[in-house]
């Protein structure tokens, strides 16, 4: 069966801009290249969810502009549903201007712009699709009212509701009490349960903190070092498998992505994990973002 996810979150163009160092102020620089790329964390995890097969439906704010619906026309073409993806005439598309200098040192400004829009009305207009839907994925880049209209449609329909909680802020109990799955990374995980996390059994003590709270598992990333998963029954590290990385952007969200597809086909939290890092290992040997996202055929091989 294919499993069906409704995405909620954030949608960005990224901008990056080559240059052969950082600009002084009131400089004009030419640099050496630009790139046009995807992100947010919303489009980033509804893109992955859909190479791995699922039937996705993003609900997310666009501006009415160029970008906008260039990045609309790039998700329908990775098969995803955008009935739910509004273009607002008020806020641009949410844009990253990221400027990478020949030491490949950044330095990054994000507009939100469109993102900041994104409303728990939009949610509930989208509410049909979060109840067909066998998980609702959400991250913390747009506005948190909508985030928790989201778990609570979810939760009350009897979906799997999974959290990635970037950019961390402190997070209302309700929230964490709507969460059936939380895949924080360390400095995510440290700020919400309010201790370092320098070794496993920091790592899950962490995470018996935020399931004190009522989040029901935690599947912490750890980059390099692997995925730790915590739950009432279980506590197993998963390590990373052995790549030869070449750029992580984006391989926290393949992984959330990953494991909520995996967990709606009915694998298990530990099962799951295994996958969505054979998913993220595979994102960090290719450059970009969306770019990176294996498909499912390639997951299933290595997976053999
Ligand atoms: P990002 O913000 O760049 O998306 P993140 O901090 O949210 O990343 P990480 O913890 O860095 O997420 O990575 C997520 C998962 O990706 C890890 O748990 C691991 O499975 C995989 N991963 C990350 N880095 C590597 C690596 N160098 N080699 C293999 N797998 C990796």
């Amino acid at each position: 069966m294919r499993p069906s996810i409704c995405v909620i979150g954030s949608a960005n163009i990224d901008l990056t801009f080559r240059t052969p160092r950082f600009p002084q102020g009131g400089e004009t620089l030419t640099g050496h290249s630009l790139h046009q790329g995807m992100g947010g964390k919303g489009a980033n995890q509804a893109v992955a969810a859909a190479r791995l097969g699922a039937d996705v439906t993003f609900v997310a704010c666009v501006g009415n502009d160029a970008f906008g619906t260039e990045a609309i026309r790039q998700y329908q073409a990775d098969g995803i549903n955008t009935d739910y993806t509004r273009q607002d005439n008020d806020n641009p598309t949410g844009t990253a201007a990221i400027v990478v200098d020949d030491q490949a040192e950044n330095c990054i400004i994000v507009i939100p712009g469109a993102n900041a829009s994104l409303s728990a009305a939009d949610v509930r207009k989208a509410a049909k699709a979060i109840e067909r839907a066998d998980a609702v994925v959400c991250q913390l880049e747009t506005p948190l009212d909508a985030t928790l209209e989201a778990f609570r449609i979810g939760r009350a329909a009897g979906k799997l509701t999974v959290l990635t909680p970037a950019p961390v802020v402190p997070l209302p109990d309700e929230l964490l009490e709507l969460c059936d799955v939380c895949v924080p990374n360390r400095t995510e995980i440290e700020v919400l349960a309010g201790r370092a996390v320098n070794s496993h059994d920091d790592a899950h003590a962490a995470a018996k903190v935020l399931i004190a709270r009522g989040v029901k598992s935690v599947a912490l990333t750890m980059g390099g070092g692997g995925a730790y998963v915590v739950d009432g029954s279980e506590a197993v590290h998963i390590p990373a498998v052995n790549v030869d990385a070449v750029d992580t952007t984006g391989a926290g969200d393949a992984f959330a992505a990953a494991l909520a597809v995996s967990l709606c086909e009915g694998r298990s939290l530990r099962e799951s994990a295994h996958r969505a890092s054979v998913v993220a290992a595979l994102t960090v040997t290719r450059i970009g973002t969306h770019a990176a996202f294996p498909r499912r055929t390639e997951v299933d091989k290595v997976g053999q």
